[in-house]
């Protein structure tokens, strides 16, 4: 038989994160007080987030210990993940690269998102916080916080883009089923949300007005805090439980990448897979390549700009340095949901400033060929963000093939794509837009 599948037991499972800040090449430009423009402390943040989290956000640590409720926790989402080889689909393509695959979606929340979810949920448990709210756009992150806060015994409020809510219903009993509340946004439970909906009763929201009504729900709730699942230091920290088993997973296999591909959103499950490997290049003990992807409507980092600017559309939260489209940006309706934000994570940012990080972007047509031409071969149906990550591994395995060479291409499968049928439907049907 051959390696088609390299696991770890869980006994093998990393037992700390990755902190790569003090390994960037630049020291990372600190968050901004809008109204002053200095530097914001630690402490105007505490009205949003726990201590803990906090001191995660701003650490000089190369190594932060998961605790041991978390790392029980990680069992429960099918940690460690296997690295599998996509052996049926380098005979399709013919390359002699090879292609491997790293599978976050055996999460039963669908994708890498509870790698965080549960780690945030934990630290605001042992502060005494009774609820957490947050923003959602196609429900993964929705799904992944209300499984943790089911875990750890907490309230949990979604605001739901309301465009999602409407067309993806699954994911919302999904968040109901594990005891959240789940409004659609622009909503009538906040002044902002009520504000929009004034002006258009059917307002389809956006991710930056649901992350401005979350905000808003909890400083309103001095039993809440709020939670968020990509773009934060602390967030890609506790995501790189990814890459650092991958790179277990590369030494039992005695390999070395020459690519590590991911899409990239907020850039959280990029950033995890990558990070430990990217701090090794920086340390020039690795040649691998990173490769992050994004839907040609949505061109953050291949198209974008790099200053500061606002997480979120009400210009509520402090400013960040970071590849952006403007946080007025409103992003066209494509299927991968995941992928529609005007920014990205500040350290992935960086890396792509400093030319780490190279960015690529795909459209969306040839992104669900990808995604077919992948569940045919491999009997994995993906989500459609994952997809942008297959479709770029393909075309690099094709330039393998075209210069003969047996290249390493890994890639992490960020989740599954069982809940996002509606968008294979319309491929299928042939109106996709
Ligand atoms: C949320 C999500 C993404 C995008 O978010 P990142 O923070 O960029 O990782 C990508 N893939 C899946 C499956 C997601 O759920």
């Amino acid at each position: 038989m051959r390696t088609i599948r390299t696991t770890l037991t869980p006994e093998e499972m990393p037992r700390r994160w990755y902190n790569i800040l003090p390994d960037l090449p630049t020291p990372l430009p600190p968050p901004l007080n809008p109204a002053t423009k200095e530097p914001i402390s630690p402490s105007d943040l505490e009205a949003i987030f726990p201590k803990s989290l906090i001191a995660q956000e701003m650490s000089q640590d190369s190594y932060i210990d998961i605790p041991e409720e978390v790392l029980d926790a990680y069992m429960l989402v099918m940690r460690p993940s296997p690295l599998q080889r996509a052996v049926r689909l380098e005979e399709k393509l013919k390359t002699p690269a090879k292609i491997y695959y790293k599978r976050e979606d055996l999460s039963p929340a669908g994708s890498h998102k509870t790698n965080t979810a549960l780690a945030q949920a934990y630290y605001n448990k042992m502060e005494g916080v009774e609820r957490l709210t947050t923003e959602t756009g196609a429900g993964q992150w929705g799904s992944a916080l209300s499984l943790a806060c089911s875990y750890f015994d907490m309230k949990c409020r979604v605001f739901m883009v309301r465009a999602s809510y409407d067309q993806k219903p699954y994911r919302r009993e999904v968040m109901r089923l594990f005891g959240s509340e789940v409004f659609p946004s622009p909503s009538d439970q906040t002044d902002f949300g009520k504000s929009l909906l004034a002006k258009d009763k059917n307002h389809p929201g956006s991710l930056g007005i649901a992350i401005s009504e979350a905000l808003e729900a909890c400083i309103k709730d001095d039993k809440a805090k709020y939670s968020l699942g990509s773009v934060l230091n602390h967030v890609m920290l506790h995501q790189t439980i990814i890459g650092q088993e991958t790179m277990l997973q590369f030494q039992k296999l005695g390999e070395k990448p020459d690519y590590l591909v991911g899409c990239v959103g907020g850039g959280s499950n990029f950033a995890g897979f990558t990070f430990p490997f990217v701090g090794q290049k920086l340390k020039k003990k690795l040649e691998t390549e990173f490769i992050a992807v994004e839907p040609t409507s949505v061109p953050t980092l291949t198209d974008g700009k790099y200053e500061y600017d606002f997480g979120d559309t009400a210009e509520m939260t402090p400013l960040l340095m970071m590849y952006t489209l403007g946080h007025a940006f409103v992003p066209s309706p494509i299927h991968a949901g995941g992928l529609r934000y005007h920014g990205a994570a500040p350290t992935v940012s960086a890396l792509v400033n400093e030319g780490v990080v190279k960015p690529v972007s795909y459209q969306q047509q040839e992104v669900f060929e990808a995604a077919a031409l992948f569940a045919n071969q491999e009997g994995v149906i993906p989500a459609p963000e994952t997809s942008h990550a297959i479709k770029a591994a393909i075309d690099l395995a094709l330039e393998a093939k075209k210069n003969n060479e047996e290249k390493i291409i890994a890639f992490n499968f960020s989740g599954h794509g069982l809940l996002d049928l509606a968008g294979y439907q319309a491929y299928l049907d042939g109106t996709l837009t």
